[in-house]
């Protein structure tokens, strides 16, 4: 394979490039296929076909955000809103709203918030796209 970022070739078992020390898959420049230089933002490199590898794309939310979401106004599902969960946002939000009736509603609402804002932080929780958030 050849480094994404220079093009020089690269064993496969090579962590990062021995030429510009950049990770093994970092950068966009070069095809990893066929070492050859790639059209900026090319999806496939025109000169193998290969599909330029994907890059771990990061989410546009942030993860600050969706934690101190979680934290302040989990109980309401406003952190899996921000972050496309809306299945889980509503089931959160039901929980707090009309959850009293059965008393621990709330309760329940509050401590599932919880461990979603431990999840966001230690980066267990991607967006709903499975992209890491920023
Ligand atoms: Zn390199
Ligand atoms: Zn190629």
């Amino acid at each position: 394979m050849y480094c994404k970022n220079c093009g020089t070739q690269m064993a496969d078992e090579a962590v990062v490039c021995v030429n510009c020390g950049v990770a093994k898959g970092a950068g966009v420049a070069y095809c990893h296929n066929c070492g050859k230089e790639l059209a900026p933002g090319a999806a496939v490199c025109l000169a193998c076909g290969v599909a330029a590898a994907p890059q771990a794309r990061k989410s546009d939310k942030n993860k600050l955000v969706a934690a101190l979401l979680a934290f302040f106004l989990g109980g309401l599902g406003i952190h899996n809103f921000y972050l496309g969960y809306k299945g889980k946002a509503i089931a959160q939000l039901l929980l707090s709203l009309i959850g009293w009736i059965i008393v621990i509603g709330p309760l329940v609402a509050g401590i599932w918030a919880l461990i979603d804002f431990v999840m966001i932080l230690v980066d267990k929780i991607p967006d709903s796209d499975g992209k890491p958030l920023s």
